[in-house]
């Protein structure tokens, strides 16, 4: 039996915890509500948290639903997107690949008549009515003050570091950048030395880190955006020897990025409770479909620097997760402990 702080233990029967929590929605209404989810690769959150809460929180509130996925593909997500219009959806929820495409099935959404939901990724320019997300700028100042106590924890209070971003076509990760910038700007102890895109690919990740290793053999740390490419970079490390030495940033709090975070590899990574997503988008659609005012639900705002526009919006917030908090995540139903002490 492996026991590590945050972690009850890894080897015993009871791993407690489950995926995908009950969504726990109040009310219910006769409706159906249509979601296009990005993609099963650049994060194991699509597949197994948001569908499964998704799932559930729909369940709670009496509306019929079709999830989808456009598996990477601009054109799979255009044809998801008419498929269910013509279904005759009565709310659309979509995370967008890319700005165009996102705003093409938001466009022929609002012609249908049917009201669209931006969920997790504003659709920059895009028009849609809401948007329920986390605070993302949070998120980003959550991995660099992060990455700042760590290195100062292992005594490296100064040296090179270097950022892997998410995909340029995820607004998102333009909010992640901008709250870890700032962060490691006014801590003013790190010198940023490399600062490119990982496109939300574990293997890119790997590459970019290759070549900021090859060209600052004494980084000291890493800001990658999230736990699969910090899971991509820390494979890299592992074949030059210096996992852990080198530590990374994650988020998601996927098993991969736990089981990583609890071995010395990772710093941390984001807890976003997916349930409350997923809830406040069950939320959002029941007051749609029933007429209620959804500005009761949406108090919260995000603007959209394309249409110059604030979006009524639903934020969460985000939790920063140590080596010694792990057991959290599990607690909340988002990672089992079981598949935790699988990667370890
Ligand atoms: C999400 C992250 C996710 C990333 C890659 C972002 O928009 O907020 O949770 O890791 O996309 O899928």
């Amino acid at each position: 039996v492996l026991a590590f702080g945050g972690l009850a233990a890894c080897g015993s029967s009871d791993s407690g915890g489950s995926s995908g929590s009950d969504g726990g929605s109040s009310g219910s209404a006769t409706g159906k509500v249509g979601v296009i989810l990005p993609d099963s690769k650049t994060s194991v959150r699509w597949e197994t948290q948001d569908r499964p809460n998704l799932e559930a929180a729909f369940k709670a509130a009496g509306l019929e639903s079709t999830i989808q996925n456009a598996e990477g593909s601009p054109d799979t997500f255009g044809q998801l997107c008419d498929q269910m219009i013509t279904e005759g959806v009565d709310v659309l929820i979509e995370t967008d690949l890319d700005p165009d495409s996102g705003k093409a099935c938001i466009d022929k959404a609002k012609n249908a008549g049917v009201a669209v939901i931006d969920y997790d990724r504003l659709t920059l320019g895009g028009g849609a009515d809401y948007y329920v997300s986390f605070d993302n700028v949070k998120v980003g100042a959550l991995q660099g003050q992060g990455l700042i106590d760590c290195l100062q924890g292992k005594g490296v209070t100064s040296g090179n570091i270097a950022f892997i971003n998410g995909a340029a076509t995820d607004n998102n990760a333009t909010l992640f950048k901008q709250g870890y910038e700032q962060v490691i700007k006014d801590d003013g102890s790190y010198n940023v030395v490399g600062d490119q895109t990982g496109n939300w690919d574990p293997d890119t990740a790997g590459k970019v880190f290759d070549q900021f290793y090859a060209a600052h053999p004494d980084l000291v740390g890493l800001i990658t955006a999230n736990d699969g490419m910090a899971g991509g970079v820390i494979a890299r490390e592992k074949a030059a020897g210096v996992e852990g030495k080198i530590p990374v940033t994650g988020q998601d709090a996927t098993a991969e990025g736990l089981a990583n975070v609890l071995q010395g590899y990772q710093c941390g990574t984001v807890f976003k409770d997916t349930s409350l997503e997923a809830k406040a988008a069950a939320d959002l659609a029941i007051a749609i479909i029933k007429g209620d005012d959804p500005s009761t639900i949406a108090t919260g705002s995000v603007n959209d620097s394309e249409l110059g526009k604030d979006v009524p919006s639903v934020l969460a917030t985000p939790v920063w997760i140590t080596a010694d908090n792990v057991q959290d995540v599990v607690d909340a139903g988002q990672a089992n402990a079981a598949d935790i002490c699988k990667g370890i």
